[in-house]
């Protein structure tokens, strides 16, 4: 089976050593394989107290995060460009400073609302920065996959296949991260696009269409556990979850969490997990 895992933001919204304690001892009660970590802010993240507490408890970790309108590497600025790839590779230092096995997420562009379609210039800027970023992972030993994430935040890619198409542009082998939540806003079905990035689909989100408890909104999971057995998809799966019980100074603006829709993300958790796996199982 599939290493499975659950983001931080359903334990806590910080990474100070209480903060980081609960979320990793918490991830390994309820059975988690993996903690994925964000890391909006990689310089306030300690990598050896972080390591050591994954160890203890016996975790893998990943790492995600968005970038921000002073750090979008697909902005026709280009000092703004080089201030997101100075985030970037502090976010790669981070992640493999404490062994994290994936960098994933909105690494290619701001995660957040744009008020015009991309123009050539932002797109060579975004392009070139993702083979740059595939470098820096790959001298680091971790594999970067970018996620393509709905309209309100990317004009860059909302679809698989337009992710497909700008990782073409790379021409390196970057992996895509699909999530559930997008593709139930953007994609014709949660199937075909599993289908359609064949080996280039290398992580995966699994979110309800309001972001709270699995099975209680719209997204089609049979359907998209189906395909993933179906191709045969042996990489990490995470849950992500969001609800203005955890707040995150930066993530709670970036992805408008304003409605309290769960308390105990522990309840959350422990039902997420056995939701994923019954359904992995088939
Ligand atoms: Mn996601």
């Amino acid at each position: 089976m599939n290493p499975l895992g659950v983001h931080a933001l359903v334990w806590v919204g910080d990474w100070s050593e209480p903060s980081a304690r609960k979320a990793v001892e918490s991830t390994r009660e309820v059975g988690f394989d993996i903690l994925e970590i964000p890391l909006l802010d990689p310089w306030s993240v300690d990598a050896g107290m972080t390591r050591r507490l994954l160890d203890d408890n016996g975790l893998q970790a990943t790492c995600s995060l968005g970038l921000g309108r002073d750090t979008d590497v697909s902005s026709e600025d280009p000092a703004v460009v080089a201030k997101g790839r100075e985030l970037l590779a502090a976010a790669v230092e981070a992640a493999h400073g404490f062994g994290a096995t994936h960098l994933c997420g909105v690494l290619y562009s701001m995660m957040g609302k744009y008020g015009a379609p991309i123009t050539p210039t932002s797109r060579q800027h975004c392009v070139e920065s993702m083979a740059w970023l595939h470098e820096q992972c790959a001298q680091a030993g971790i594999a970067l996959s970018l996620e393509v994430v709905n309209r309100y935040e990317t004009n860059v890619a909302n679809t698989a296949q337009e992710m497909l198409a700008l990782i073409d542009e790379t021409g390196v082998d970057i992996g895509v991260h699909l999530d559930s939540y997008h593709m139930n806003i953007e994609e014709n079905g949660l199937a075909e696009p599993v289908r359609e990035t064949g080996e280039r689909f290398r992580y995966l989100h699994i979110g309800e269409s309001h972001r709270g408890y699995l099975g209680t909104g719209n997204v089609d999971f049979d359907q998209l556990f189906g395909a993933v057995r179906e191709v045969g998809y042996t990489g990490p799966i995470t849950f992500e979850s969001f609800s203005s019980a955890v707040v995150n100074e930066d993530l709670t603006p970036m992805l408008a969490l304003w409605r309290n829709l769960w308390t105990d993300g522990k309840d959350l958790a422990t039902h997420a997990r056995a939701f994923m796996a019954e359904r992995l199982a088939g």
